[in-house]
């Protein structure tokens, strides 16, 4: 049987990857399992996979696409030996030009883990299995999408469809717009509440008749002059070929179907933490987050397992708040490791 990791990293994206190189500096020598790109929810590099330009990260001054960031983080975190696991086992050396997309190699997905037995178990595919002394979770959490064709597309290409208006919300591309959030929960509330700053209206689309955000987020809402809330709407179809130019909504009451035009559409109808694959191993939240034991500190129920990124965090869901939570995850894992003599 092959050595026992001493870290090993599920997830690719801020947080995964600062885990990866604080874990590759203290010399223990990580695993990382990215994720798959196509047929998982796990994807290599993680939501900034779909995000165009970041502009709020620190150290970019001119911005960066979200894929070109997560290259190089993945870059930085390799550079200091950290290993992938891949469909041909674990690569101790990732060849990388500066071509070479995140999603080209044949990375490794998860498909369970055994956290009630010493060494972990994580379990990859076609039977691929490795052993860890400890283990950091930072899958992520996906943005939900009303899963319409020309939402995706025009998501993808950064036409002015985005599941953040945190991120995105500030581009030029959306100044003095109209624009249109979905939901009608606290999120939806919030983003349209922060996109006044930039739009000239925001329309808050809600298929119901009353929100779900609490009192507090909707009485914000219904006091500010720029937001107005089209009750029993939902959308049906993203309009506009490179750029969106409206969306088409259906009433949910009389089916009748109209067409609003449009600089911008935000999507904020909730988050899917990923995960499915902890069920029974970890404390998970009713929503499925992973469970902090300590909100100051990475460490969850399972002594050796931490975690990291959006997976465990549901409010601020930032690629730097992430990070700082995979910088906090490998440090606690240091020191668990050496506490319990594992070097
Ligand atoms: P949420 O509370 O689950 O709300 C999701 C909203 O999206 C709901 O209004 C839902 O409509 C709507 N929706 C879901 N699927 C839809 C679909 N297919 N088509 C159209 N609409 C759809 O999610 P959230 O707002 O992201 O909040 C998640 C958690 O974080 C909550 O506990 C929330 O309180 C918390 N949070 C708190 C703050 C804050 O306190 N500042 C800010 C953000 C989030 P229905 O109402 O009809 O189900």
């Amino acid at each position: 049987m092959a050595e026992t990791e001493k870290v090993v990293i599920i997830g690719s994206g801020p947080a995964g990857w600062t885990a990866a190189i604080y874990a590759a500096r203290a010399n223990l020598d990580p695993l990382v399992f990215p994720g798959k790109a196509a047929g998982s929810d796990l994807v290599p590099g993680g939501q900034l996979m779909l995000t165009t330009d970041v502009e709020n990260y620190p150290g970019f001054p001119e911005g960066v696409t979200g894929p070109d960031m997560m290259q190089l983080f993945m870059r930085q975190a390799l550079r200091y030996g950290t290993r992938v696991a891949t469909s041909g086992g674990v690569k101790s050396k990732v060849e990388l030009t500066g071509d070479t997309p995140l999603w080209s190699a044949a990375f490794q997905n998860v498909e369970s883990v055994d956290f009630q037995q010493r060494p972990f178990r994580v379990v990859g595919e076609d039977g691929f299995e490795v052993r860890a002394h400890s283990v950091i979770v930072a899958t992520g959490a996906k943005a939900n999408w009303l899963g319409l064709e020309n939402e995706q597309r025009l998501a993808h290409s950064g036409g002015g469809v985005s599941a953040c208006a945190v991120c995105d919300g500030a581009l030029p591309l959306f100044r003095g717009k109209e624009l249109a959030v979905v939901g009608g929960g606290d999120s939806a509330v919030e983003e349209a509440t922060y996109l006044t700053k930039f739009a000239s209206k925001v329309y808050l689309i809600h298929r119901r008749d009353q929100l779900r955000a609490s009192k507090i987020m909707q009485e914000r809402a219904l006091n500010n002059k720029k937001i107005e809330i089209l009750w029993n709407k939902s959308p049906v179809d993203v309009l506009g070929d490179d750029l969106i130019t409206g969306v088409r909504l259906k009433d949910t009451v009389s089916g009748e179907v109209s067409d609003l035009p449009l600089g911008g559409l935000f999507m904020a109808i909730g988050h899917t933490p990923i995960t499915g694959f902890l069920k029974g191993q970890l404390d998970l939240d009713d929503a499925g987050y992973v469970k902090l034991a300590d909100p100051y500190r990475s460490t969850t129920n399972i002594e050796g397992v931490f975690a990291a990124g959006d997976v465990a965090d549901h409010v601020y869901r930032q690629a730097i708040t992430a990070a700082g939570m995979g910088c906090k995850a490998a440090i606690d894992a240091e020191r668990w490791l050496a506490e319990k003599g594992i070097d």
